[in-house]
């Protein structure tokens, strides 16, 4: 909103309502608040901001998939058009005339904040694995498509990583599907602390998981590896139920490294390939093994 006093009232006007509002006097300063991060539901835009952004601001934010969860709902005051459907053809959620009726006015934002947070819970529910929180398969695997794009693009590493639990048929059938569960989300909480946040972690199936390393080859994707691995070895794994069982299990890992011209299924297939000469050579262990890859002198490691 860029009049001064209709953005200041409308916001006083949702604090009150114990609504955390926002505010931005312009398309740009509404783009760095999305863009820093914020937990927003719901958007309450003037339609008519300086230079007609109030247009553009809608057709932005509906075209951008990280803005996918928030709702927008249109304010303008300018009735002799029919600004109603023109604003939600355009995209926008919802439209509100001014002056609005505060009721009203309120009604529609709880509406939409409702709506957004439906929406934010499906999405996290068709993109994450119910048991262990981290990506599906699916969300997994669009994540690795657009990394191999960049990595062509930006002439950068990327490897691929499969980690298998070791006789995790034996972990259900001793101890039961409970433990079982409580071991695989044990291993994605490990994980998850030991990459970084640009690394893309997803759950494979069953109780084989992947990792996509943008920015690594794959000798820093094997020596990442070997050191999840050697933490889940070393890891006491302790479920409390009538009685305390503590237990260790051991994964293998297979690596594969990213390279034009290759499809993602090859790439998948090379580091299943190698996740197969790890079980065959024992378990616990990761392919290819660091001795017969170039050797690198790592700093820090
Ligand atoms: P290997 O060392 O060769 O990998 O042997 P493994 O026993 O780990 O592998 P296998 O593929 O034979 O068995 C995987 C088991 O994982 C079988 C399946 O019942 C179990 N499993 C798959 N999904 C889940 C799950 O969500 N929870 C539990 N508790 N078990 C699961
Ligand atoms: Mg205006
Ligand atoms: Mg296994
Ligand atoms: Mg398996």
């Amino acid at each position: 909103e860029d009049s001064m006093l209709q953005n200041e009232t409308i916001c006083q006007q949702l604090r009150l309502k114990n609504i955390q509002p926002f505010s931005a006097k312009n398309a740009v300063e509404a783009m760095r608040l999305l863009l820093s991060g914020y937990n927003v539901d719901v958007i309450l835009l003037d339609i008519f901001l300086p230079t007609y952004a109030g247009y553009d601001l809608i057709s932005i934010l509906k075209s951008d998939e990280r803005f996918s969860t928030i709702l927008v709902v249109g304010l303008a005051a300018y009735r002799e058009k029919d600004m109603l459907s023109e604003i939600l053809d355009l995209g926008a959620d919802d439209f509100i005339y001014k002056p609005y009726n505060i009721n009203e006015f309120f009604a529609r934002v709880r509406a939409n904040i409702r709506v957004s947070k439906l929406i934010k819970r499906l999405k996290e529910a068709s993109e994450k694995d119910y048991l262990t929180g981290i990506y599906n398969r699916r969300t997994f695997f669009h994540f690795l498509e657009n990394l191999s794009v960049l990595s062509i693009r930006e002439n950068k590493p990327l490897s691929f990583v499969i980690l298998d639990i070791d006789h995790f048929k034996k972990i259900n059938d001793t101890y039961g599907h409970d433990v079982g569960d409580f071991v695989l989300k044990k291993f994605a909480e490990i994980v998850l602390k030991m990459t970084r946040r640009s690394d893309v972690f997803g759950r494979y199936g069953g109780e084989e998981f992947c990792l996509a390393l943008p920015n690594t080859d794959i000798y820093g994707a094997c020596l990442l590896a070997n050191k999840i691995r050697s933490t889940i070895a070393q890891t006491i794994m302790t479920f409390k139920n009538e009685k305390i069982i503590s237990f260790n299990v051991t994964i293998s890992a297979g690596v594969s490294e990213f390279s034009k011209g290759m499809s993602i299924d090859e790439l998948i297939k090379i580091a299943d390939n190698n996740l197969y000469l790890a079980k065959k050579n024992g378990r616990n262990c990761v392919y290819p093994l660091l001795e017969s890859l170039p050797q690198k002198n790592l700093k820090g490691f």
